[in-house]
């Protein structure tokens, strides 16, 4: 490459950026109102115990029905909604919606299963959030004990702050996660000392667990330490049967994925999945 040729690629991406840029603002602007403008649902994926085959939770994934563009996925707009702050209130919508649901199906008679609910950087940085949680969940009337926290390990990197607010979110009694396991930083050190419940193995090293031997020495390994360290583990992205074989060898707790089903609307939720606690005489 001559300095001439790299000018010209230079001049051909400018225009792009700019796109990019005009892009996100705009999207920005929609994200704004979408909330006011009902545009946000939730769907739910399934959590499977391993050893029964039981739902024991389910994983509330937040989706956004835009105007024009149609569905536009979380991977695109929930980094636009964390640098501009939205994510706040977007993130308290999904607490909320997804803590009445649970509790509404509690009420409703089904047996009572666990909601997790992912937290953004923003969200976890906010001092208030145990207390905001708090609020919601006594406002809702549901048991702390039936709520997991997702958090990433990019949430850890300082290790006082995470510490101090995981330690609040735990004496309102709900669960801790930790996201995407494995592709982040996390120390074995942290590992030991934050008040964290369970380990979900990041979907790249499920995926191709059959193929790739170091993906297998992975899960194999992340599993057998979370055992040590009495913490619960689940593994993400389950597409199939060879996977899910692997994984109870490898006496992994939960697992999530396309295998057991996609993320799903509330209603098609309770149909395929929910159990009433007690069977009603017919
Ligand atoms: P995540 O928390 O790791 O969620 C799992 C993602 O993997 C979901 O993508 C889910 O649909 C997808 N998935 C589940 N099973 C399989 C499988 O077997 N194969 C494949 N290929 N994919 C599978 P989704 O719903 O597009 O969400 C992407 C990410 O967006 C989430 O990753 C999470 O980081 C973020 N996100 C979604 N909802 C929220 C939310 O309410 N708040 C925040 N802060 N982030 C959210
Ligand atoms: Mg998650
Ligand atoms: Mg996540
Ligand atoms: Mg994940």
């Amino acid at each position: 490459h001559n300095a001439k040729d790299q000018g010209v690629e230079i001049r051909r991406y400018i225009p792009a950026m700019q796109m990019k840029a005009k892009e996100r603002l705009k999207l920005e602007n929609d994200l704004r109102r979408a909330l006011e403008r009902g545009e946000f649902y939730l769907v739910y994926q399934p959590q499977v115990l391993l050893e029964t085959e039981e739902i024991v939770g389910m994983e509330a994934l937040l989706r956004w029905n835009h105007p024009k563009r149609g569905l536009v996925s979380p991977v695109d707009f929930i980094p636009i909604a964390e640098e501009s702050g939205l994510i706040v209130p977007i993130g308290e919508w999904v607490l909320k919606t997804a803590c009445m649901q649970n509790k509404m199906w509690q009420d409703a008679g089904y047996h009572p299963i666990c909601v997790s609910i992912n937290l953004s950087m923003r969200q976890f940085l906010q001092p208030n959030l145990a207390g905001k949680i708090d609020a919601i969940l006594k406002d809702i009337g549901l048991d702390p004990c039936y709520v997991d926290l997702e958090i990433t390990e990019s949430m850890t990197l300082d290790k006082e702050t995470a510490f101090d607010q995981l330690n609040r979110l735990k004496r309102l009694g709900v669960c801790i996660s930790i996201d995407d396991f494995g592709t982040g930083y996390s120390s074995l050190h942290y590992l030991k000392n934050m008040p964290i419940d369970r380990l979900k193995i990041d979907r790249s090293f499920v995926s191709d667990v059959m193929e790739d031997s170091n993906n297998a020495a992975i899960v194999s390994t992340i599993t057998s330490m979370a055992h040590h360290l009495k913490l619960k583990v689940t593994a993400e992205g389950v597409e199939n049967k060879d996977q899910l074989h692997f994984l109870r060898q490898q006496h992994c707790h939960e697992a999530q994925g396309y295998l057991f089903s996609k993320p799903v609307k509330a209603a098609e939720f309770e149909q395929s999945f929910l159990r009433p606690l007690l069977e009603m005489p017919s």
